[in-house]
């Protein structure tokens, strides 16, 4: 019996798998991994896969990466984890400090979480949390974009608009007001990115108009709507809808968990509009994919309403047992110094070029509807009837056959629905990006 088959056994008899139906296991079961290198993962019987998403876009150096893997074992040798709740370490407040630098001028302080959807939790409280402090009780919305996703947690899964994830909990859902997307995909024929993203600001200024003295904040996801099928947009919709938000006087949270840390050819999406936002979250590549973390940056502005007395109760009392974790703060270090060191931004612009390279290939395919590229992220959407735009009926479920073709050619590509996408380790080189572009 392969070793594989072995453990798939023991698996299967005691792990529910997230996002998936399990029954699905029947014809294609779990891959058993046993070492992951580089951009490598390896079964337990020897099979590689190129990890063409960086399981689940958290992974921005490799598996295995030696420098974070060492960041890791030294602070283990010091201290694992201390209650961030009256104490402190070397590590968040390193970790706190780096992060003000880096981010955008204007956001001043560090609350940690441990997932991205505690995160976003975190800055939907806080922002209602602030107008309350503020003496603006009538504020408990928030405004999202169509086809946005922000998590699974009650509040995170609220505010996003992806069906799939959320039907099904409706009744449980606080009800966000949306408005459509800046999603380019939908453009008119012949009409720029630029364009089609500033047409669709309308829409968020009459919502604005209409609603801000009830709105606490509008939440989005800065370039990419990454579980929403990696549709994009353009830069200029974040810096007309700050402006937005500065006159209307309403939040504005930027959910980075996805687009922070290169994804898309800057740091920070934010960066490309030249915007702060009053809440930024982030996540994922926070620590190179090796241990959960995030954090909500803000402004010392909203600090300030939460800072007074005890007995005016205007503290925010939100926490995790995990906050602030030592080991993970210590991976997140050691990520910031690859960035650094490394000069990671400038090493992308010659590996986006050689994803636009490998995927142009895609464009003249009969069931391909879109071929769409930001930064290092690359997606072909596949269409039944691609000038119509029109998808394939979703129970042929034609991403899922992508998915197992490239397992079976060593390559870990896993659609969103019928929206096959490109999301590697940054440390993927030329020949590993054409080799996936082969196989897909
Ligand atoms: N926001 C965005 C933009 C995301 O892409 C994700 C994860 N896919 C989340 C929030 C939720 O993060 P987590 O899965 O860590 O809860």
């Amino acid at each position: 019996m392969s070793a594989n088959r072995d453990f798939i056994r023991r698996d299967l008899a005691v792990v529910w798998h997230p996002c998936t139906q399990m029954k699905d296991h029947e014809q294609m079961p779990p891959i058993p991994i046993r070492h992951g290198e580089g951009v490598y993962l390896e079964d337990f019987d020897g099979n590689r896969y190129i990890d063409a998403v960086s399981s689940w876009w958290v992974n921005l150096f490799g598996h295995g990466n030696p420098r974070i893997r060492a960041a890791i074992q030294q602070q283990a040798e010091k201290l694992e984890h201390v209650i961030l709740a009256g104490f402190t370490h070397e590590a968040v407040v390193d970790l706190s400090e780096r992060l003000v630098a880096l981010t955008p001028a204007g956001l001043d302080k560090c609350f940690y979480a441990d997932n991205g959807s505690s995160a976003v939790e975190v800055a939907l409280k806080m922002s209602f949390h602030y107008w309350r402090n503020r003496g603006q009780a009538a504020r408990r919305r928030f405004v999202n974009l169509a086809n946005s996703y922000h998590g699974e947690t009650l509040g995170a899964l609220a505010v996003g608009d992806v069906g799939l994830y959320k039907q099904t909990y409706a009744d449980l859902l606080l009800e966000p007001i949306t408005v459509p997307s800046p999603d380019c995909f939908h453009r008119e024929p012949g009409e720029s990115w630029r364009d089609y993203s500033e047409r669709m600001v309308a829409p968020m200024e009459e919502t604005l108009a209409r609603h801000a003295d009830e709105v606490c904040a509008v939440i989005l996801e800065p370039l990419v709507q990454a579980a929403g099928g990696m549709r994009m947009y353009h830069p200029v919709y974040l810096s007309r809808v700050r402006e937005l938000c500065d006159r209307y006087q309403v939040h504005l949270i930027a959910d980075e968990i996805c687009t922070g840390f290169g994804r898309t050819g800057t740091l920070f999406a934010c960066e490309q509009a030249h915007i702060t936002p009053d809440f930024m979250c982030l996540s994922k590549g926070l620590t190179g994919g090796f241990l959960p973390l995030s954090v909500v940056l803000t402004s010392n502005r909203v600090y300030d309403a939460f800072y007074g007395d005890y007995q005016n109760l205007t503290a925010f009392l939100h926490s995790h047992s995990y906050t602030g974790n030592a080991l993970a703060c210590a991976a997140a270090l050691a990520t910031l110094d690859i960035f650094e060191q490394d000069d990671t931004i400038t090493a992308n612009r010659a590996l986006s070029e050689a994803l636009r390279i490998a995927t142009e290939r895609f464009k003249d395919h009969p069931h391909v509807g879109d071929v769409r590229q930001t930064g290092m992220i690359v997606a072909i959407e596949l269409a039944q009837d691609p000038k119509a735009r029109k998808p394939f009926p979703w129970q042929e479920r034609r991403g899922r056959r992508v998915y197992g073709y490239a397992l079976e050619h060593g390559a870990l590509l896993r659609p969103l629905g019928d929206v096959v996408y490109f999301m590697p380790p940054y440390v993927i080189t030329p020949q590993q990006i054409e080799a996936l572009a082969q196989i897909a």
